[in-house]
């Protein structure tokens, strides 16, 4: 049988294992940051109708502008936004790979705050641009200080960052922005991809008069799309001109357009669960310092948290109660989405079952 290393694979891939979160179909999912509320049946039930529309004239090519899709991301996104500054793609993912393309590249390199979310090292890496990490304050906070002090050591192409933070939910205030804007000449790409969950106001309001910096969402959290692939950015209208030159042709198909415009006309009910889903995440913070554990203040729709002995071990006895969580490699904890009411009560449930002694 041929093996992949019998095979003339580019030298850099050789070895390399392809990246992704388990998936282990246990009855509870609380492991990559989905609104595990599921969709409202009324409006699944209007989005198919709008994919029949779509499947009937599937004998053409989609439009490769998307404009209906951008129209209405705009006025979703609100803040004065025309469909001149959206673009979107198969996944913020996709957006971030194709800014990358674009922006990045041999020779460039793209500064970044780890721990954050790992897509984004392997995505500059197989960019072949170079990852720059610098570190965090001591509860993962990315100050102005700290953010314009990495930015004068390492001279950066690009600045990567994530609002709220993935893994450890960290908000971002926008002076941090404005502060890494003004110091630092060449793009700035903030990821909000969990922006509906956060308190605070949106790196969008910081748009006008500032043409290097691009905002980066997602229907996939927030906004219970997840099995859809639909990302999307705001930017300057030149930003969305440089996009153009690296899609490929046709990227979004006929269908995910329908699918996300029909989702987007029944935005209110998709986003519906957004306060539960807070009521739970903060519930969670609340609640496991009492069983020993050291969760981090969270704006977003997961939780990290630390004084795990054996996050292996956890992790494992956890899938016997039927539930999957996040080893997001960080020593000492693990990272759990917020999802409905009985899904935390079995989550700490089972953890208070495990009885790690309180620290
Ligand atoms: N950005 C962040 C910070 C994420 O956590 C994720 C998904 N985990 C993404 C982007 C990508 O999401 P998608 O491709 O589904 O839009």
């Amino acid at each position: 049988m041929t093996e992949l290393s019998d095979l003339p694979i580019r030298d850099d891939l050789r070895g390399h294992l392809p990246y992704g979160a388990p998936q282990i179909h246990v009855p509870i999912q609380l492991n990559v940051n989905e609104n595990t509320h599921g969709i409202p049946a009324e409006v699944a039930a209007t989005i198919l109708a709008d994919l029949a529309d779509a499947v009937a004239g599937a004998n053409r090519y989609p439009d490769r502008e998307f404009v209906r899709l951008r129209e209405d991301l705009a006025s979703y996104l609100g803040h004065g936004l025309g469909a001149e500054q959206l673009w979107a793609a198969n996944g913020s993912n996709e957006v971030i790979q194709q800014f990358l393309q674009a922006f990045g590249g041999p020779g460039r390199s793209v500064l970044a705050f780890p721990p954050t979310y790992s897509m984004h090292s392997l995505l500059v890496q197989a960019n072949y641009s170079r990852w720059v990490p610098a570190d965090r304050g001591p509860d993962w906070e990315v100050t102005p200080e700290i953010a314009v002090a990495a930015i004068e050591r390492e001279r950066p192409n690009i600045v990567f960052l994530c609002k709220p933070n993935n893994p450890t939910g960290t908000g971002l205030g926008l002076d941090v922005i404005e502060a890494v804007y003004d110091a630092h000449p060449g793009m700035l790409l903030v990821d909000e991809a969990y922006a509906e969950f956060e308190s605070g106001p949106s790196a969008l309001t910081l748009l006008p008069g500032r043409p290097r910096l691009v905002v980066s969402r997602t229907m996939s959290k927030a906004f219970a799309f997840a099995g859809v692939r639909l990302g999307y950015l705001a930017a300057d209208p030149a930003v969305v001109d440089a996009f153009r030159l690296v899609r490929l042709p046709y990227h979004l198909s006929a269908l995910t357009q329908a699918a996300a415009v029909a989702a987007l006309r029944s935005a209110p009910a998709m986003l519906a669960q957004v306060e539960a889903i807070k009521a739970e995440r903060d519930r969670m913070v609340r609640e496991l310092p009492g069983l020993g554990y050291r969760p981090w203040p969270s704006e977003a729709n997961f939780v990290l948290f630390g004084g795990v002995e054996d996050p292996r071990e956890t992790f494992e006895a956890l899938i016997r109660a039927g539930i999957i969580v996040r080893d997001v490699g960080i020593p000492h904890t693990l990272r759990v989405t917020a999802g409905t009411p009985e899904e935390t009560d079995a989550f700490l449930g089972a953890l208070a079952g495990l009885r790690q002694p309180p620290r």
